[in-house]
């Protein structure tokens, strides 16, 4: 049984709201949301990894029914049946309540220092597991990642830019929004550089010799996707985190996409919500943001909310970054 202390909002969270998305469990005619947690355990079995008064995250998604391959041996993430239930967001209630009860499995522990910050581990997950998997595709070969960019300044794309410049990268984080703002600011006491693309396009800003090893596109636009590809240098990985919505055709000159991967031994690679590992990264690198830089992730959180007011925190402010509801 774990207490809830605080949940963070994001777009999903909105589309949930409004209905465009989600399953309630079938047992019920609606669903809890809240996806981003961070709670206090109650109870907990003798014996188990967490116990009372433990700071945990828990993970979202739960094997499908069909005993498919990956489920079956805990990577929920990787399910190939789609039929996977996920908290908060399809099948499951979610963390917008007082309290819960999990599996000791599927949470994972998280120092107290980060208490005000942890709701972060959620959406930082995400772009952990790309990292990983990445990582472990690059090691094909003598592989030497030096440059990194990131499409979109959401707080996925911002948490994302921040652990790979933790890894020592130099990090460029590129998005809509117009030089000389907050999270421009914010990036750089990071060490990272922003690029506002109305400015400087990508193509001019990743050419020869800024070519990138790392692309990732949180920038859940489409429109970005090509500009990502043909940003990779040789060698590289292109990492896309965006569910883009809809459908919208676009030209693309696919004779000189697919020529540039296969002449340059470039990778693409899709990757979708996180297990129980990418989670515990997420908390390592939150730890280590907050060591190196005390103070910066909690400059994320732009607003905080008790949680009667969470019909307020669904409409979003121009300037905010992520908004926090506090139950505790
Ligand atoms: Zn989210
Ligand atoms: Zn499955």
């Amino acid at each position: 049984m774990v207490r809830v202390h605080s949940a963070g909002l994001c777009a999903t969270d909105l589309d949930l709201h409004l209905g465009n998305i989600g399953r309630a469990p079938s047992e019920c005619d609606y669903l809890v949301i809240g996806h981003e947690n961070l709670g206090i355990v109650e109870h907990a079995p003798r014996g188990a990894k967490v116990q009372a008064g433990d700071l945990v995250v828990s993970t979202l998604r739960r094997a499908c029914g069909e005993y498919c391959r990956p489920c079956l041996t805990g990577e929920q993430d990787m399910c190939v049946t789609g039929k996977f239930e996920e908290r908060g967001i399809a099948g499951l209630h979610g963390f917008l309540s007082e309290a819960y009860a999990e599996d000791t499995f599927y949470l994972v522990k998280v120092p107290s220092a980060l208490i005000e910050t942890a709701t972060l581990a959620e959406p930082l997950s995400i772009l952990e597991k790309g990292i990983d998997h990445a990582m472990r595709i690059q090691s094909r070969f003598s592989w030497e990642p030096k440059k990194a960019l990131v499409m979109g300044a959401g707080p996925v794309g911002m948490l994302g830019a921040a652990a790979l410049r933790m890894r020592g990268y130099e990090v460029i984080v590129a998005s809509l929004e117009a030089e000389g703002g907050r999270k421009e600011k914010l990036l750089a006491e990071v060490g990272i550089r922003y690029l506002c693309i109305h400015t400087t396009s990508i193509a001019d800003a990743t050419r020869g010799a800024n070519a990138q090893d790392i692309v990732i596109d949180a920038s859940g636009s489409e429109t970005a996707v090509p500009s990502a590809i043909e940003a990779l240098a040789p060698g590289g990985i292109c990492i896309l985190a965006s569910v883009t919505r809809g459908s919208r055709p676009i030209t693309l000159d696919i004779a000189t996409v697919n020529r540039n991967i296969v002449l340059g031994n470039r990778v693409i690679l899709g990757t979708v919500k996180a297990g129980r590992r990418h989670f515990e990264m997420a908390v390592r690198d939150l730890e280590t943001i907050e060591t190196r830089r005390p103070g910066w992730l909690a400059n994320l959180v732009t607003r905080r909310l008790p949680y009667d007011q969470a019909l307020t925190a669904m409409t979003r402010a121009p300037e905010e970054i992520k908004t926090v509801l506090h139950f505790a």
